[in-house]
């Protein structure tokens, strides 16, 4: 199979919604109007972010996942994705896993592949996510405000404790495995979410490597502090099992891939927010505050400061 017989095989389906896709030596892309592109990318590599055996299927879903969660925690409408692939050989079977597990998730979303790269090498997938957003409506990381409640989508560190299992670090019964492991193979990006929020969030982010990373980068950008409590955090049955021994409270607090949304809206609007949640049949948890000055605490049961180690995911620490 010669490289464009592959691309023509696998990765080329019609793009109605572009006004020129795969095929020539450029897309070319209109923005609807009144809107902004939100540009975005996220690169998978085997060995760090995924088992080099992992499910092509599902491995489809990740690698777009990952960066449609970008553009919900912009507030963007996913229109156009870009692949470039480097694939130590063109396996059929594997290929035709993966792009049925990217392109199920691409149709769910309204999402268009109109371009990429294709190339021999370790096993490495790159996507280039475009959404549109009006421009005064994208949620920034830097619009937090003191006297805005801290929210989360979801459940967190389930994603954490599933890979915690499949590293062999811990034991889960097969029950919980299974509760745990779609967060870590299928993280569903809060996309609804997202345009839901636009003109009521003041700050959103979405929470790829750890709570207290991701909150970290949006008070830091605000240049305001955040106290948050650590019943409040919406965590599974196994994960709270584990809140005994630290590793519940790692995966919660620090534990990377949950594709969760973390945003800040003004205390007025917890109505609102309640709201959203009830019309999406999504969960969405208040777990804190936005105050004045720099840094998060967390506070136990007790209302006392606990004392943070690690904080997140960090490839060069
Ligand atoms: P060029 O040599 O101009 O870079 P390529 O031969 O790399 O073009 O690609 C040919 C066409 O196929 C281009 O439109 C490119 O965007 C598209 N393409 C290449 N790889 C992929 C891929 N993995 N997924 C989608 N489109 C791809
Ligand atoms: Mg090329």
């Amino acid at each position: 199979m010669t490289e464009f017989d592959l691309i023509r095989r696998y990765f080329t389906r019609a793009t109605p919604g572009t006004l020129l896709g795969v095929g020539d030596d450029a897309a070319l892309l209109q923005v609807s109007e009144g809107n902004v592109l939100a540009v975005s990318s996220d690169m998978l590599v085997s060995g760090t972010h995924f088992f080099p055996d992992a499910d092509p299927f599902l491995l489809g879903h990740k690698t777009l996942a990952v960066n449609l969660s970008d553009m919900a925690a912009m507030g963007a409408l996913p229109r156009w994705a870009t692949l470039a692939i480097a694939l130590p050989d063109a396996n059929e079977a594997w290929l035709e896993r993966f792009s049925a597990g990217f392109f199920a998730l691409a149709q769910q979303h309204g999402v268009e592949l109109v371009g990429g790269d294709t190339t021999r090498g370790p096993l490495n997938l790159c996507v280039t996510i475009m959404g549109e957003v009006p421009a005064r409506q994208a949620l920034r990381r830097s619009g937090a405000q003191v006297g805005d409640e801290v929210w989360v989508s979801g459940r967190l560190g389930d994603a954490a404790l599933a890979l915690a299992h499949s590293q062999g670090r811990i034991v889960l019964s097969g029950e919980e495995f299974a509760a745990c492991a779609p967060a870590l193979h299928q993280p569903q990006p809060r996309i609804a979410l997202g345009l839901a929020l636009r003109g009521l969030a003041n700050s959103a982010i979405d929470i790829s490597d750890g709570l207290l990373a991701d909150l970290g980068h949006i008070i830091d950008a605000s240049k305001v502090g955040a106290q948050i409590d650590l019943v409040k955090l919406p965590v599974s049955l196994p994960v709270s099992k584990n809140f005994g021994r630290s590793l519940g409270v790692q995966c919660a607090l620090a534990g990377g891939d949950d594709y969760e949304l973390c945003f800040t809206a003004p205390a007025t609007r917890h109505r609102d927010v309640l709201r959203i949640s009830e019309k999406l049949d999504l969960p969405l948890t208040s777990i804190g505050n936005i105050v004045a000055g720099q840094g998060c605490i967390v506070h136990d049961a007790a209302g006392k400061p606990i004392n943070l180690g690690s904080s997140g995911y960090d490839h060069f620490r």
